[in-house]
């Protein structure tokens, strides 16, 4: 029976994977555990406070609850990262460098860490942006992100650690806010749009960036983790390709479901990093080695959402 601990469990993506998970491997067998405790009594089933950075917290953690799989998504994303890189270097490689120890020492079954497009940078080609290709990140989060596919192909071929990873475009969901990242506007447009608000955009017009509806992310990472370890040949971490749009595009999406909706904008320090990563991705082994394929594109997206909040 496998008993999964999710770090980071509150976050946009953590929320609504924990779950996702709980569906899969039932409630008493997934552990939500992050830093604050804060959303603890609203969220359902086993939870643990813990620091990533707390080693000897994450080993009793494990123990006590016979974990089998760490889903660590625990993170500093791109666009705090810039404000705070000490503090990102710290929670993004030495949490990371904690759960490839552990695994290692306890002989776990299976690890998840996500990366992301980030580790791309201004160099990188743009368009189709392939699997393997010049990767010189200009954000403290995308070294970080480089650095930490490097420790996982590291882990799993020096001891054998099961890790899996896949690169996110920018997450698209409406149950959980997003963390302060770049592609964050793509969430709060919705919000605004339903509420009546014209939106003021943090990205300029044709700044057109690789996204993914949350329901597909949380499809393909349980997709990866569920394949046979025969099937996941990338140890580093697999370019993975949702839709691509530029902040119009979205508006537009809108506008066919709420006509009036009006967005104005006003590009600030995000922009930079957006302007470094790609267009459009090229997710081929993804499709080949473990059969991944979204489902949702651009409109089909705008109009889940704007039934749903
Ligand atoms: P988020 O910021 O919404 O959530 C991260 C969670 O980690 C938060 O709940 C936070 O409280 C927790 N956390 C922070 N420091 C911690 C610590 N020291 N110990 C334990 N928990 C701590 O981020 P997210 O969007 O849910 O991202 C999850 C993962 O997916 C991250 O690795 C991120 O880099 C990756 N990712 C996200 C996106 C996206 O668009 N959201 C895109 C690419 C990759």
């Amino acid at each position: 029976m496998e008993r999964v601990l999710v770090i980071g469990a509150f976050g946009q993506l953590g929320s609504e994977l924990t779950d996702e998970l709980r569906k899969l491997y039932g409630e008493d067998n997934v552990i939500a555990s992050d830093i604050t405790a804060a959303r603890a009594q609203a969220a359902r089933g086993p939870f643990e406070q813990l620091d990533i950075l707390d080693r000897a917290r994450l080993g009793e953690i494990v123990e006590k609850h016979k974990i089998t799989q760490i889903y660590n998504l625990a993170a500093i994303l791109s666009s705090i990262g810039e404000s705070k890189p000490g503090v990102a270097w710290n929670v993004n490689m030495n949490g990371l460098v904690n759960v490839l120890e552990l695994a290692r020492e306890k002989g776990l079954n299976k690890i998840y860490w996500p990366s992301s497009i980030a580790v791309f940078g201004p160099d990188t080609p743009k368009v189709m942006t392939p699997q393997e290709t010049v990767m010189n990140p200009s954000t403290m989060y995308g070294v970080n992100k480089l650095a930490g596919e490097k420790l996982c192909q590291y882990y799993f071929q020096k001891f054998g650690v099961d890790v899996r990873s896949v690169r996110y475009p920018g997450l698209v969901g409406y149950k959980a806010m997003p963390g302060g990242g770049t592609t964050d506007y793509a969430v709060d447009i919705y919000f605004k749009a339903k509420q009546g608000e014209e939106f003021t955009c943090f990205l300029d017009k044709g700044t057109v960036l690789p996204m993914m509806y949350m329901d597909d992310a949380i499809r393909g990472t349980i997709q990866l983790m569920e394949s046979p370890a025969e099937k996941v040949k990338i140890r580093t971490s697999y370019n993975l390709a949702g839709m691509s749009f530029a902040p119009e595009e979205i508006g537009s999406s809108i506008q066919k479901i709420i006509p009036d909706f009006k967005m104005i904008y006003a590009p600030d320090h995000r922009q930079e990093i957006a302007e470094s990563w790609p267009d459009s991705i090229d997710d081929q082994f993804a499709q080949a080695h473990w059969g991944w394929k979204p489902k949702f594109d651009l409109d089909a997206m705008s109009k889940d959402i704007l039934e749903n909040i």
